[in-house]
């Protein structure tokens, strides 16, 4: 990432959310973006995710330049090398768990047989072997994240996104799902950014970027 700049207008009022954020990720990575409210965190994982565009700067994900491809250049890419977990889980709620995890899959030149299979599989990963045929409204908030996380990591995505995932969770659920998270990104060698304002979760990071009012006020490196 360089030169990051992000600016809103809110009628005639300019808010800078992202001043100038310089950094980068290296593949494999478990990075954790810290700070307060406001500060900027979801836009600038919205932005590394391609879901929003920059007002300046430039974000590069595995050689490929996300501010310069079009909108269908990007929604392929997105397809092959991006997984999002939102903190609201967004499930899809007329489908059932099972369809939630393969919808991701439809891109991928699959038989409906093996996107099952392959979705089968996730679920009972993340211990919803029963709750295959459940949809979203049937879930507690935990059952229904590790759906989500089942979704995000079933296409095998080189990077995975994480908009506090455990925001909407109890401590105990919390610590379940990150150790899900964690266990998935690193047996596959996929590099997972969390966002989070929650410090305990800062201790699974390799790395912990903290952000303050739009710019980087340090980054914390483990493990080196
Ligand atoms: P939180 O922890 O509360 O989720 P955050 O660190 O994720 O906060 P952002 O959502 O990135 O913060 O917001 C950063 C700043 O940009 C805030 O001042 C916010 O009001 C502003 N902002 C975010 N999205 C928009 C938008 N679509 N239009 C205008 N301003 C926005
Ligand atoms: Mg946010």
């Amino acid at each position: 990432i360089r030169d990051l700049r992000k600016v809103y207008k809110v009628g005639s009022e300019k808010v800078i959310a992202l001043n100038s954020i310089d950094m980068e990720i290296e593949r494999g990575q478990i990075c954790c973006l810290l700070g307060t409210s406001g500060s900027g965190k979801s836009t600038l994982l919205n932005i590394m995710a391609g879901l929003e565009k920059p007002t300046k700067g430039t974000v590069t994900v595995n050689g490929g330049k996300i501010e310069s491809m079009s909108e269908k250049e990007l929604a392929i890419f997105r397809q092959k090398n991006i997984g999002f977990i939102f903190q609201s889980y967004n499930l899809m709620g007329s489908l059932t768990a099972l369809e939630n995890v393969s919808l991701p899959l439809t891109f991928k030149g699959m038989s409906k047989g093996e996107r099952e299979k392959k979705a089968e599989k996730l679920l009972e990963a993340v211990g919803l072997k029963k709750h295959i045929m459940h949809k979203p409204t049937q879930m507690s908030g935990g059952q229904q994240q590790r759906v989500g996380i089942a979704r995000a990591f079933v296409g095998k995505p080189g990077i995975v996104f994480a908009d506090e995932p455990t925001g909407n969770l109890d401590s105990k659920t919390t610590k379940e799902v990150m150790e899900l998270m964690l266990n998935m990104a690193k047996k596959n060698n996929q590099t997972l950014v969390i966002v989070t304002h929650d410090p305990s979760i800062a201790e699974f990071a390799d790395k912990v970027v903290y952000i303050l009012d739009g710019d980087i006020e340090k980054i914390e490196e483990k493990n080196k």
